[in-house]
């Protein structure tokens, strides 16, 4: 009987995995088919100035609205474009779709664009962002590409040369989700960056955590003694923005401010449409 037991929950854990394969396929499957039909949305959500409030940029950020699951993360479906050879498509997309949009508010008001390592490994990358750029017309000045440190792991020369010719054509590189990977810096001496932005998780965790306190005042001191922009990220409540504020972090960004919305909804597009 126990033999038997164990074939049993064997059988029944072999029928879980099957279950889940199956629905990463079903995902897969129908991932495939958003991209191919354009499903694939772009919100933007605000970074704001901590001093003075004002809207300086937005972040483009992809969505997928499932038929039956409804909202899909992109924490889900960012990998599965990765896995599946889609993100380059995915990519093109967002930037193009984002650049259009940009062109549409206020010249002192910047976009940034999400870009995933594996867009740096095909060579493509650059002329990606340049044919967005000219298909809409938005000066390379306005447009900020984020990227994680990731990249910088990719071997060999190629992700330093594009950063470098990227930054060459005017646009900003922000350096995302800053103290989550080997924040290391040798990376911030020997790449181009414009922006550093301190993860959410240390914003969070900022009133019970003395760490995140001192992660966020050794970012910021770094950030700003090499003359980058410092911007935080997950910006709940008041408290954060003023601590941060106080430790001299330029930008914010957060639901405080407020989410990512489509581009119907932004604040600057309305002012735009109304005068
Ligand atoms: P990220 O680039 O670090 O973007 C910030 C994430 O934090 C966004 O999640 C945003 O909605 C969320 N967030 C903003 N403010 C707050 C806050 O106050 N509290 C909390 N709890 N969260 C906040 P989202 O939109 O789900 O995106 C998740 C990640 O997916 C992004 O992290 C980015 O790594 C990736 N992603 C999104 N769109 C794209 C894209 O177009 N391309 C690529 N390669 N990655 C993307
Ligand atoms: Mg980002
Ligand atoms: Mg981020
Ligand atoms: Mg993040």
């Amino acid at each position: 009987a126990a033999k038997g037991d164990r074939r049993g929950s064997c059988r029944s854990f072999e029928a879980q995995m099957d279950h889940a394969a199956q629905e990463k396929n079903k995902l897969e499957k129908d991932f495939r088919k958003a991209v191919r039909n354009g499903e694939l949305d772009v919100f933007y959500q605000p970074l704001v100035n901590l001093e003075s409030g004002a809207i300086e940029c937005y972040e483009a950020l992809a969505r997928w609205n499932h038929a039956e699951r409804g909202s899909v993360s992109p924490e889900i479906f960012v990998p599965l474009a990765e896995e599946m050879g889609l993100i380059d498509q995915v990519g093109r997309f967002v930037l193009q779709t984002a650049c259009t949009e940009a062109m549409r508010w206020p010249h002192d008001v910047k976009l940034s664009v999400n870009v995933s390592p594996l867009q740096f490994r095909n060579g493509n990358l650059l002329s990606t962002v340049i044919n967005a750029l000219s298909a809409s017309g938005l000066p390379a000045e306005r447009l900020e590409l984020e990227i994680t440190e990731a990249v910088l792991m990719e071997k060999g020369p190629r992700p330093a040369a594009i950063i470098r010719n990227l930054r060459a054509f005017g646009i900003g590189i922000s350096l995302d989700d800053f103290g989550t990977g080997y924040s290391s810096l040798s990376y911030l001496l020997n790449y181009p960056f414009t922006k550093i932005k301190i993860d959410k998780s240390f914003v969070l965790s900022l009133h019970e955590e003395t760490n995140s306190r001192a992660v966020i005042r050794a970012v910021i001191g770094l950030g700003r003694s090499l003359g980058l922009t410092v911007a935080a990220e997950g910006i709940e409540r008041e408290i954060e923005r003023d601590y941060l504020r106080s430790e001299g972090c330029v930008q914010g960004q957060g639901f405080l401010f407020g989410r990512a919305e489509p581009a119907y909804a932004l604040a600057v597009t309305q002012q735009l449409d109304a005068a």
